[in-house]
């Protein structure tokens, strides 16, 4: 594959048959596997664009994302049956998964949320010992399959520093998404749930999908205060007034889409807007009104929404938008206009995002 072009159909049947053989032949001890392929995708999503070109990682951005995702194992998992016992989830099949054992460095100072773990003396030593792990682990192993190696995503990295994905190995990513997020997190539930030492804490039955990646915990209504004076008690959406008790704070982009709270993200809105929007993309002017909105937010938002526990990296806001619309672009989505109206997504709104 040359270094710019797209991956041709062929090309892109094949990297997610290899995608499949990591799931179905490959071996697992640990789960940072499944941690690393949803790192991975999520970092093409938020650095990167549609080409074919490789994508140079920082090994640190790689190990902020597995802080992230293995930050709620943090907390012993109860699923409150009778005869299981509280503990935290084993993340390995011997001892406990490294990885788990750095974040839970945060949970005895009673941290509770990652932005605020980041502003510790002791993250920069985390996040070098996570990095560490990565690189001498998941890294070396994610691509060992049926008793060889296959480099598809990325080469033995010549830097302790950083990982190069492959030509056309971040465009797949972006567009696959979905699906390896869904395949990664499906194999995690299952090696959590198969690993015998989770026995006693899990039980018969479970609720283990939504404890490990479910619908964020985090209030939103501490958002609606925020937002509300910020919307001059408007609905994002209509522009009609926002009684109290009608108001429903809206992912932007749908959660179901891409499940991350991120604080530009979110707009108040009526819960008939919300529900009527559904996780359909917003049509093209709700998109202009979204970018506006938040080129005029300030510092007391993005302060407030730190607080309270949110990530608030507005380009990271914005490249998650430009994905999702591209995709939808591409595969002739509708836009949601009002109630049931809906509109097809013209390529004009992907020009909203080059200014930004
Ligand atoms: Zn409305």
């Amino acid at each position: 594959m040359s270094n710019s072009a797209l991956p041709t159909a062929d090309q892109q049947i094949e990297f997610l048959a290899k995608i499949q053989r990591i799931f179905t032949e490959g071996e697992f001890t640990a789960t940072y596997k499944f941690a690393l392929l949803i790192a991975l995708s999520d970092l093409a999503v938020e650095l990167g664009r549609d080409t074919g070109e490789p994508l140079a990682l920082d090994m640190k951005q790689i190990a902020e994302q597995f802080i992230a995702l293995y930050w709620p194992m943090r907390r012993p998992y109860q699923s409150g049956l009778p005869g299981s016992q509280s503990d935290i989830l084993a993340q390995n099949k011997g001892a406990q998964a490294a990885v788990l054992n750095q974040v839970k460095r945060f949970s005895d100072s009673a941290i509770q949320t990652l932005p605020r773990a980041i502003q510790t003396r002791i993250w920069p030593e985390v996040l070098s010992e996570v990095a560490r792990v990565i690189r001498d682990q998941p890294v070396r192993y994610l691509q060992n399959v049926g008793g060889s190696t296959d480099p598809f995503l990325f080469d033995p990295p010549q830097s302790r520093k950083s990982l190069v994905l492959k030509p056309g190995v971040m465009f797949c990513l972006r567009r696959y998404y979905g699906l390896i997020h869904q395949l990664a997190k499906a194999g995690w539930i299952d090696h959590v749930k198969s690993n015998k030492l989770n026995a006693t804490v899990i039980g018969v039955t479970d609720d283990l999908e939504s404890f490990m990646f479910g619908a964020s915990r985090q209030s939103l209504s501490v958002v609606a205060d925020v937002l509300r004076p910020l919307q001059n008690d408007r609905c994002f959406y209509c522009s009609g007034l926002l009684r109290r008790e009608s108001a429903e704070v809206d992912h932007f982009i749908a959660w179901a889409r891409y499940p991350r709270d991120t604080a530009h993200n979110f707009v108040l809105a009526h819960r008939s807007c919300n529900n009527a929007k559904r996780d359909i993309l917003a049509a093209e002017r709700h998109v202009e009104h979204w970018l506006d909105r938040n080129a005029s937010l300030g510092d007391d938002f993005v302060s407030t929404m730190q607080q309270s526990g949110f990530v608030t990296d507005l380009n990271t806001s914005i490249s998650v938008a430009r994905w999702a619309y591209q995709q939808g672009v591409e595969n002739s989505a509708h836009g949601w206009v009002e109630k049931k109206v809906l509109e097809n997504l013209g390529a004009s709104c992907l020009d909203l995002f080059s200014g930004s």
